[in-house]
């Protein structure tokens, strides 16, 4: 049984009326393409080829830790023109979490990656914590998404992951995949396939900033 929702349903977005959920264009269609989690060592340039070969820009949330880590993995990203994102320095849980270790773990990560967006780990923040965020940063965007391809869940195979995506998607998506040795067994399949599908749609690919 799933315990997540792969279509981001409208009474979520009530609940965080000031997030980033979806975007259509007004000419063409648009997807935007994220990927949380990293950087990782070989799952990211895995994810920074497929995009090159389709041309393609994405956000990447970056968990701070990850970042200190890999360092060269993270250039790589922005110095292919990649956004990067806040994701925390830990991937902590928002709803786990007291709102000074929360705010205090995105502003050691904002010191690694300089950016105007955050996605909050597993989507769960306090209102409490969107208000401190919007305090202490005013410019920071909050990214949520509209399409999980649930590439992180070890009960699908690849294909499902893919139709995750296939059957979702519509003009302004944001779609949301992981650079991370979890996702990677459905990843790897599953991203060309989604990318071809897209192309071939007439989406264009942009990035959140
Ligand atoms: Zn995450």
């Amino acid at each position: 049984m799933r315990n997540y929702l792969v279509k981001t349903p409208w009474w979520l977005r009530v609940l965080y009326p000031s997030g980033f959920w979806r975007n259509p264009a007004k000419s063409g269609k648009v997807v935007y393409l994220s990927f949380d989690d990293g950087p990782h060592p070989t799952i990211t340039p895995f994810v920074l080829s497929v995009l090159e070969e389709y041309n393609a820009k994405a956000t990447f949330f970056c968990i701070g830790d990850n970042v200190r880590k890999f360092p060269q993995i993270f250039r790589q990203i922005i110095d292919r023109n990649h956004v990067v994102g806040n994701h925390t320095f830990n991937h902590l849980n928002g709803w786990k979490t007291d709102d000074e270790t929360y705010l205090n773990n995105i502003r050691e990560a904002s010191q690694l990656i300089p950016s105007n967006v955050f996605r909050p780990p597993y989507g769960r923040m306090k209102k409490s914590q969107w208000r401190l965020l919007k305090k202490a940063f005013p410019e920071m965007k909050v990214i949520m998404w509209d399409v999980l391809s649930g590439d992180f869940d070890f009960q699908i195979d690849d294909i499902t992951c893919a139709e995750n995506v296939i059957q979702n998607v519509s003009n302004g998506s944001v779609i949301v995949f992981h650079d991370s040795e979890k996702a990677f067994p459905r990843l790897e399949k599953a991203l060309p396939k989604v990318m071809q599908f897209l192309k071939k749609e007439g989406y264009r690919f942009e990035v959140i900033d």
